[in-house]
């Protein structure tokens, strides 16, 4: 029987696991419970038995089982395997990740950040396909990144390449949560989108969205995007610079990298259209004119399997 692989995304609350075969279509997937308060050893053991348990429910053998891959939050060493710290995952400090699982596992594995594994899934099988020079953003509760630069990852010295969510676009502006003023995550995320409108509303600022705030005592992301569809002028104003500031940082990584695509994920990109319609309008009249640039500003594809689906495809790409 040919060869198959396994894909790992490693949530707070989830692990969901993947079976490809060498052209990572999907054969079968499943999950379990994360339960991160029993700790790694515990862990690594239940992922061990659950990749047994897939791999023989899609009628394979652990023989036929090429390699491993598995993607989560956190902070690695990856070239070394090791999670340093991960905030779903309080027991989890310098945890030499990837040895664990091989060693469970008696197969090659592959570990890497949960942006990075996705941001690998739609550059395999997704958005991204075809396209070796491409960034990746999740926009969520944060901003996630993940950069292809002549068909590979992006890792840096350290590896905390492609934090695509701290590069400043307004010095001095907002604290973000890793420390730094300004960053576009402190703008631009799901969260800091609606944070900018529930302060517009508290200040008194008109606009439908009022309404919401009293009714539900808080304001989504989704909120935004719905009022400035029904035309409330404060609700566009809002989405309408979160766009901009998003294609400010598609600029810079233009002039940074050159991609050829810019791919957008995460639960920001149900507000559709009229978001990627505004981030593009933003990006062709701010880019410069020594050239014309030939680039694609576009959603992902794959949504919720993008992590299991990278994660395969880097245990199918380890050298
Ligand atoms: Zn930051």
């Amino acid at each position: 029987m040919s060869k198959i692989y396994i894909g790992i995304d490693i949530g707070g609350t989830n692990i969901k696991f993947g079976v490809f075969d060498k052209d990572l279509n999907i054969i079968g997937k499943s999950s379990i419970e994360a339960k991160v308060e029993t700790g790694a050893e515990v862990m690594i053991d239940r992922i061990g038995s659950h990749i047994e348990k897939i791999t023989a429910d899609n009628n394979y053998t652990t023989e036929d089982v090429k390699a491993v891959g598995m993607g989560s939050t956190g902070q690695f060493n990856l070239t070394e395997g090791i999670m340093y710290s991960c905030p779903n995952m309080p027991l989890f400090k310098n945890v030499p990740i990837r040895k664990m699982l091989s060693d469970r596992t008696s197969k090659p594995c592959v570990i890497e950040n949960d942006a990075n594994t996705a941001c690998y899934g739609e550059y395999a099988c997704g958005a991204g396909q075809g396209s070796d020079n491409m960034v990746f953003f999740t926009l969520g509760t944060g901003i996630g990144g993940g950069i292809i630069l002549d068909g590979k990852l992006v890792h840096g010295t350290d590896d905390s390449g492609g934090e695509l969510g701290h590069i400043i676009i307004h010095p001095g502006g907002r604290l973000c949560g890793c420390g730094q003023r300004g960053c576009i995550e402190a703008y631009a995320s799901a969260s800091s989108t609606a944070r900018r409108a529930t302060e517009a509303v508290i200040a008194c600022e008109p606009s439908s969205l009022k309404e919401v705030l009293d009714e539900k005592g808080a304001i989504s992301c989704k909120d935004v995007f719905v009022h400035a569809a029904k035309g409330d002028k404060l609700a566009e104003k809002i989405a309408d610079e979160t766009a901009r500031d998003l294609a400010i940082v598609c600029i810079i990584m233009r002039h940074v990298t050159e991609p050829h695509k810019f791919v957008f994920s995460g639960g920001m990109i149900a507000a559709g259209e009229p978001l990627l319609n505004a981030i593009k309008k933003h990006f062709a009249d701010m880019i410069w004119s020594m050239k014309k640039e030939d680039v694609e500003i576009c959603f992902a594809q794959l949504g919720e399997d993008s992590g299991i689906i990278g994660a395969a495809a880097l245990a199918r790409d380890i050298k």
